[in-house]
């Protein structure tokens, strides 16, 4: 089964009388262990792409499936669990919560499973030494890179070990050679793990070198048909 599979999946928004087709008939089949990116010009529905392979959003038409399930018949109660299970995000503004240390913010997503932080504890100190931070446990944002940030984000969002990870220009806010360490540690999560398949929107040069795939968008349609 492919971690990600759309079939004609079509996405309007309704302005008055104009509509949108922000996603214009997209099909696409994506497999684990793969780390893909998406680029194109803005508005060519880049990011309502990655709205709807996590959840955030529903096709108008057509079907999204993750994991084999089609999220479009699912409740806004099960979305909101299979994104906490089945999806990590990452984002351009790293997205920490200020007053909590590395790990802390690595365990947030277990509160909304009604645990508490010091249960993760172990996970979350576990995680940050794979994305390298074995070190910086317990600092706050504020003592952190703009490097180290993301890579506490990137631990946070596999705390729950999800299948599918998404990023949304995650080194958007990074130099270019911190960007490149950020890139690097998201192709290694991939290719770790047959079972996991990571999703980046980005504008980085230097996207094309790292990604096994990169799907091309533009006028809500892919360039080609992706089966990857
Ligand atoms: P990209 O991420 O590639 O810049 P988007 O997916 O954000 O593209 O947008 C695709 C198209 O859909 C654009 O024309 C945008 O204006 C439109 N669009 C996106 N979100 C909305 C919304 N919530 N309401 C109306 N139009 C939207
Ligand atoms: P398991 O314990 O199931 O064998 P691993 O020990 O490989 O799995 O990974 C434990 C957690 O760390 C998983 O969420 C995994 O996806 C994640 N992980 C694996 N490789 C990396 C990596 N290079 N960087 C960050 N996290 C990783």
């Amino acid at each position: 089964t492919p971690a990600v599979r759309f079939t004609n999946v079509i996405r309007e928004y309704r302005l008055g009388e104009e509509v949108v087709h922000a996603l214009d008939g997209v099909n696409l089949a994506l497999t684990g262990g793969q780390f893909v990116s998406v680029i194109g010009p803005s508005g060519a529905g880049k990011s309502t792409l990655l709205h709807l392979m996590g959840g955030l959003d529903q096709p108008t038409s057509g079907s999204v499936e993750v994991g084999g399930r089609d999220i479009g018949t699912l409740t806004d109660e099960r979305l909101a669990e299979f994104r906490r299970h089945h999806i990590g995000f990452i984002f351009q503004f790293f997205n920490l919560l200020p007053t909590l240390t590395a790990w802390e913010n690595v365990a947030v997503p277990r509160l909304l499973d009604g645990r508490t932080l010091s249960s993760a504890q172990g996970d979350a100190t576990e995680l940050l030494r794979r994305v390298g931070l074995g070190d910086r446990i317990n600092h706050r944002p504020a003592e952190l890179s703009g490097g180290q940030m993301q890579r506490v984000a990137i631990a946070r969002a596999l705390i729950n070990d999800p299948p599918v990870i998404l990023a949304d220009e995650p080194t958007g806010n990074l130099d270019s050679k911190t960007g490149r360490g950020v890139l690097k540690l998201l192709a290694d999560i991939a290719h770790s793990d047959s079972d996991r398949l990571v999703v980046m929107v980005t504008h980085d040069s230097n996207a094309a070198d790292v990604t096994d795939h990169v799907l091309t968008m533009r006028d809500g349609r892919l360039d080609d048909n992706a089966e990857t």
